[in-house]
Order: structure tokens, then sequence, then C-alpha cells
């Protein structure tokens, strides 16, 4: 994971979504209870239950933060060419006009099956680009580490599993990656 560059526009907003590095979390079931309903589905590869799960999930967040509820478009295998704010993510992209997240569950190239883990881990990443809008009020939604720690927070939740402490490094242009050794071990 690799945050971007810090925004030479909203600045103050950049800045902001960088520091805040927690997020309340529902009630401790709520989502798991989802996310195995949609873990069944992944498995059975039935993608009308994936769909209504990923509809029940979001929806559940959605009224727990309480924002707008965002739709979602749950797609066989990934568009060709995809951008969210003009960047370029692998498995989901959300558009803050539409309030629409959009997930696929098959890779463009090779049509591998998305795992489920990335599947929740998407679904989380997307729906933390709805609260940045409808929750934080950001004018845009950056990945700082705030975004990432936010989102793993998420994903941890839905899937029970203990929340790790992120190790971030400096890289060139004012960017960030995670240590992954260093995360780990302290896991
Ligand atoms: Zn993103």
């Amino acid at each position: 994971m690799l945050t971007d560059a810090p925004a030479r526009k909203n600045r103050s907003g950049f800045l902001e979504s960088d520091r805040i590095k927690t997020l309340d979390l529902p009630p401790n079931g709520d989502l798991l209870k989802i996310a195995q309903r949609l873990e069944c589905a992944m498995k059975a590869d039935k993608i009308r239950d994936v769909r209504s799960a990923c509809t029940a999930f979001l929806a559940t967040a959605s009224h727990f933060y309480e924002v707008p509820t965002c739709g979602v478009r749950v797609l066989a295998a990934r568009p060709l060419r995809t951008h969210e704010h003009g960047t370029f993510e692998l498995f989901g992209d959300y558009t803050p006009d539409s309030m629409l997240i959009r997930v696929w569950m098959r890779t463009a190239v090779r049509k591998e099956v998305t795992s489920f883990g990335t599947f929740v881990s998407t679904l989380c990443h997307e729906f933390c680009h709805h609260l940045d809008f409808q929750k934080f009020g950001f004018p845009d939604s950056w990945h700082t580490r705030g975004f990432y720690e936010r989102a793993a927070a998420l994903y941890h939740q839905a899937r029970g599993t203990p929340l790790k402490k992120l190790f971030w490094v400096p890289t060139t242009g004012g960017r960030w990656r995670i240590d992954w050794q260093r995360t780990n071990r302290s896991g």
C-alpha cells in the first residue's frame, strides 16, 4: 500500500485525512454476520447473493455512520479500463457524484476469482471513500495514511480479526508505504 503524494489543492483536507487514524466501528457482529453470508455466496459463485450481501453490508455501515446509503454494482469481471479520481485500482472504484461503488469478482486479464479477503477489503476501501465525502466532508478522497488506517479498522471489524498496528516508511515525493515486515511482526 502506497499513499498518494500530498495534495497541492485542498492541503488542509489532505492533512486532516492523514491525521484521522481511527474510526468508530459498528457494534461487533453486525458486519461480521453479513461478511460471512458474503463469503458463502462467493464460494458458491452465486453473484445474486453476493450482490444482496454487499447491499446489506453497505446499508448497515451507512446507517451506522449516518450517511446516505451508497449504491453498489457487483460485476462479474473487471472492466478493462477503470478510473477512480484519475487513479487506477485493481478491484473496485467509487464515484462520488453518483455515490456508487463498483466491485468485481474477477480480474480482467486472467479471469482469476478475487479472493474473499481481497473482496471485503475492497468493499471497505471504497466505502471509506464514501465516508470521506459524506461523513468527513473532505473535498476529495485521498489515499493517505489515515485513509488506509480507517479502511483497515473497518476491514478487521468486518472479519472479526484483531487490528494490527501499521508501520509506515517514507518514500519519494512525500509518499508513505506500509512496512509489511514490521507490521506483520508486531501483529
Ligand atoms: Zn481508493
